[in-house]
Parts: structure tokens; sequence; C-alpha cells
């Protein structure tokens, strides 16, 4: 598909940073630019989160309903509870809890885990058992280990002509040729989001500037029009930095504390490494060099990381299994007929979002799955 068209706020960051350091790029998404696959071209309803009202923006859903087409079977309101373990080191069953604490059983060929990095290794933990106390697909102790995010820094302002934010999906383009270089010997690489959502993310504008301005007396028209002038002015840059793995940044099972299906619950360790908060401090001036160059006022810079939720870790891929959780394939390294499908395969993060990579790799794993199966029939 062709690029999502850039906004008019991109146009404006991409004349004025014209001749400068900065490339200006559109971004890669996994939401239409065009009619495609019977869903529609993206409007610029500016609602991506926590949903697309048209479709034009992919989520599961659409390969849940081409999987239910296709005579899958989903169990709505169940959730996963622990892996069995045959004799022969496969995966048995999964054993399951209904909303209404019932429990059932599913048995297969082959089991597919893809709950996000940081369920599916409390699920791998949790279904330990006297053959494999370290849990399940953990014989290399990696499982739950090396979480990882895209730190972010954000910084905004207030632009001195109108850039008509609030439309759109939230970003359109980005600065991508700060990913790489020697400087990476130092600070952690980054990419620059260039945002359409104004102040929403670090203040929650528009809300929070109309509750300013009626905490300053405004009413009616004058609110209306000090709305207009002002949030048109929003801009807002963000730094995802590329974050190394750490095992000691990691899920692990709580001692204590469990769910109503008994489960122990997910603890969470997790901090920033200097080369991290080093290239944070860089974000900051890169961004100060960006609105210098917009001539924009009220400058600020957030005191503290924002987490970008782009869970990433803790099942990590490698070809060995005494480093590793899955193979290339996202195979277990320990149980031939178990996948780990999603962000957590990732052994290391680089600086842009995941969807697209994670999208790529599970077409990988489900070719790998079907060839397994026919081979098996
Ligand atoms: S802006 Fe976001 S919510 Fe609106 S149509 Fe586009 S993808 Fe969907």
């Amino acid at each position: 598909m062709p690029p999502i068209p850039p906004t008019w706020l991109d146009k404006v960051v991409t004349r004025a940073l014209e001749g400068s350091r900065f490339e200006v790029r559109s971004t890669p998404q996994a939401r239409n630019s065009v009619f495609h696959d019977q869903r529609p071209a993206c409007c610029g309803s500016a609602s991506c989160i926590p949903i697309c009202p048209v479709g034009a923006k992919y989520d599961a859903n659409v390969h849940l309903n081409r999987a239910v087409t296709a005579g899958a079977t989903v169990l709505p309101r169940a959730t996963a509870v622990k892996l069995e373990l045959s004799p022969d080191g496969k995966i048995a069953a999964v054993h399951f809890r209904r909303w209404d604490l019932t429990e059932g059983i599913v048995k297969a060929k082959v089991f597919v885990v893809a709950c996000n990095a940081i369920e599916t290794p409390r699920l791998l933990l949790a279904s330990r058992s006297a053959a494999l106390p370290q849990g399940v697909a953990n014989r290399s102790d990696q499982v739950g280990r090396n979480l990882m995010d895209h730190p972010v820094q954000l910084s905004w302002a207030l632009t001195n002509e109108p850039v008509y934010p609030y439309r759109g999906p939230l970003s359109t383009s980005g600065i991508e040729n700060l990913r790489d270089g020697e400087f990476r010997k130092e600070r952690s690489a980054l990419r620059i989001e260039i945002g359409n959502d104004g102040w929403s993310w670090p203040v929650g504008a528009p809300v929070s500037t109309a509750a300013d301005f009626a905490a300053q007396g405004l009413r009616g028209k004058a609110m209306a029009s000090a709305l207009a002038e002002n949030t048109s002015r929003h801009i807002r840059l963000a730094s995802l930095t590329e974050q190394e793995p750490d095992p000691e940044n990691r899920v692990s099972l709580d001692a204590d504390e469990h769910d109503m299906y008994g489960v122990p619950l997910p603890r969470i360790q997790y901090r920033l490494s200097d080369y991290v908060t080093d290239a944070m401090a860089w974000a900051r001036e890169l961004h100060t060099a960006i609105f210098t160059r917009l001539q924009v006022t009220q400058i600020q810079h957030a005191p503290e990381f924002f987490g970008a939720g782009h869970i990433l870790g803790t099942t990590r891929m490698g070809a060995s299994a005494e480093s590793s959780v899955v193979d290339p394939q996202l195979r277990s390294h320990d149980h031939p007929n178990l996948f780990l499908v999603g962000g957590g395969v990732f052994p290391t993060v680089g600086t842009a979002n995941p969807t697209l990579t994670i999208a790529a790799l599970s077409l990988r794993a489900a070719a790998e799955v079907q060839r397994q199966l026919r081979d098996e029939a």
C-alpha cells in the first residue's frame, strides 16, 4: 500500500528541517492507506487508541474472524492456567478456567502460546512441575528475563502558526536517521516520532487545556476560541530509545499474590541503564534543536521517562538451547510441539515499533506449524 499521507504538521516540520541533520520519513503502519483486504482506508478520525471505528487499523480480530470462518473454535472468557507435559517432553494439554471458575482441558498436537511478553512467561513459569521445577520451556533459565520496551523521552511546545493536531493517526512521520551510528558505543539509538496527537500524551490535552482555561474563568465563545487558537498550535515529539537486554529486567512469579484462578501474579523488575538514560538526555538536546528550527515557544521536556507499551523480550529467540527459549521458527528448544508467538521472542529491540516484525515472525511460525502438522498427519 502507499504511505499514509503526511499531515499538515508533518509538512511544517519537514520544511523547517530542510538542510539540517534530521530526515523526516513516512512511518510504516499496520493500517490501511487505501481500501485493502475488505477493510477501508484510514479516514483520519484520530481514535486509533483505544480502537479504530472503521477497521482501517489492523487488530487481532481480523485473523480471529478468519480463523472462526475456517472452523476454529474460540473459548471466550476462558484463561489458560497451565501447560501439561507428557513423558516424551512434548506438551500434552492446556488447562483453562472459565470466568465462572469451572475448568477445562484442551489436548492438541501443537500448542501456540501468544499472550505477549508478560503473560506468556507467567504461564510458562506457572506451569512448573516436579519434572520441570523451573517451568515449561525454561531449561535455559531465560524465561521471563530481558524484558524490554522503548523508553520514551517526551517533549512538547507551542508553535507560532497553527499545525492542526488532534486529527489523523497518532503519528504518520518520524525522524529515522538516528537509529544507528558510532554513537551507539556510548548511548542507545533512537527514533523521533512526530505526534499528531498534540499534547494528549504528556498532559492529557485538549481536555486538560479546557480545564486550564475554565480555571482562568473562560466560558462560552471566549472558551471556544481560546481552545481553538491554543490547541491548533500544540506540537509533541517522542524519542523512542533502544533498550539493551538485561537479564535482571524480568518477569517472575509473585510469591504471595494470586489471581482468581490461583495462578501467581507476575512480579516485574525493570530499570534503565546509563546507556539508555544517556540517550534520553541526548533526545532532549535533539528535541530542543528541532523546536528551535520551528521557532516554537513554551518548550517542555518530561522529567521522567514514559513507557511505549512495547512489551518485548522474556522468551528470547536464539540458535542455542542453553541461552535462548525459542528457535528461529519460534519453536521452544525444549518442547518440539510448543510455539511462543509475539514480542517476547525479540532478543534485542532496535528502536521501531514492533508490530510489523511480530507479524512477520508469526507468519514464519505459522508456516512451520503447518509443515509440522502435515508431516505428522
Ligand atoms: S485515524 Fe486511526 S482510528 Fe481513525 S480511521 Fe485512521 S486508523 Fe482508524
